[in-house]
């Protein structure tokens, strides 16, 4: 018989699909590395399997623990499931921007959810990060996973996500094109593929109201980048740990419009129903044009599901609300 020992086994070795309509103006192949078939839905049941396991290896998760975590769902989700297969209790701080669908699904596998203010800075106690820290000093025999700053984060890209790339392309892989939030992901694929290769070029999809582009291009933490936007999973208004900007080749912004159309159109026009952030990788790839040639195989990697995203980016009433559509 052939069967995993649990969901956790589940996780990665994800599909490669080539994109054909939205991206036929381009010379280049481009191939989308589809993380919604990891059991929680997103990319991130990779990296919290591997912050869980490193946690209990260094013994700072002990067992009857607590889990917590600032999270805008994904993460969440994929530590819930650990949380759930391994035997701990699970309490998952969010931002009040994020969606309802993540919230409920969140409490689904079992989360303790709580719920904190978007338009506060950082620093400021009653913000997502501040809860989360404050929390684990209350609760006994909990443990404070940070994402942004976790070296595991990064790793569990490095080990799986970057791996599965460079075999799935036989090696042909020349850019990589990657959503930006904690860093994780691009850091983790983009530091395995120039190990390589190093003439991989590594892109990172950043948004209107987030510290990242002009970050890279200048070395200023500059303030006035910060404001709050609508696009979900990207962007920062801090300089996580994970993000390691000398393998970035560069950033580029897109809109919270031009995201959440795109997101419709992966949808209508490839049959991919994806996240928000897929939208914005995908129309950030294309800003990019001029940098890929005919020989060139680019990859795109897609965050997360649509279903996540149904009252939002697939509601036609909210999409022209926000104005962007008609
Ligand atoms: N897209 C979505 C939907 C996410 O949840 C995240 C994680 N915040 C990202 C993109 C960015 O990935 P990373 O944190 O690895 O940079």
């Amino acid at each position: 018989m052939e069967y995993a020992k649990n969901i956790l086994e589940t996780i990665g070795k994800t599909p490669l699909i080539k994109l054909n309509k939205l991206t036929k103006e381009l010379p280049c192949l481009v191939l989308a590395k589809y993380e919604t078939f990891n059991p929680g839905n997103s990319v991130k049941d990779r990296m919290a399997l591997q912050m869980v396991e490193d946690a209990e290896d260094a013994g700072i998760l002990k067992p009857g623990g607590t889990i917590i975590e600032g999270t805008s769902g994904n993460t969440g989700m994929g530590l819930a499931l650990a949380a759930v297969v391994k035997g701990y209790k699970m309490i998952c701080v969010i931002s009040d921007k994020q969606s309802k669908e993540k919230i409920d699904i969140l409490k689904a596998v079992g989360s303790e959810v709580h719920v904190c203010p978007t338009d506060v800075a950082p620093e400021d106690p009653r913000s997502y990060y501040s809860t989360a820290k404050r929390l684990s000093n209350e609760i006994p025999n909990s443990w404070y996973v940070n994402q942004y700053d976790n070296p595991s984060n990064c790793k569990a890209h490095f080990l799986s996500t970057g791996p599965e790339i460079w075999e799935q392309t036989e090696g042909k892989v020349t850019h990589f094109v990657v959503g930006v939030g904690t860093g994780g992901t691009i850091s983790g694929v983009g530091s395995y593929l120039k190990m390589k290769n190093p003439d991989v070029k590594v892109w990172g999809i950043d948004t209107y109201g987030s510290v990242f582009k002009k970050y890279h291009e200048t070395g200023i933490f500059d303030k006035k980048e910060i404001y709050p936007y609508v696009t979900e999973g990207i962007g920062e208004d801090i300089l996580p740990k994970n993000v390691r900007f000398e393998i970035i080749d560069g950033f580029t912004k897109v809109t919270d419009k031009d995201a959440a159309i795109y997101t419709q159109k992966l949808a209508k026009e490839e049959g991919m129903f994806l996240g928000n952030s897929a939208g914005a990788a995908i129309k950030g790839l294309l800003q990019l044009k001029d940098y890929f040639t005919k020989d060139d195989v680019v990859v795109v990697l897609f965050h997360d599901h649509g279903s996540r995203y149904v009252g939002k980016m697939f509601n036609d009433d909210w999409m022209k609300e926000m104005g962007y559509i008609d």
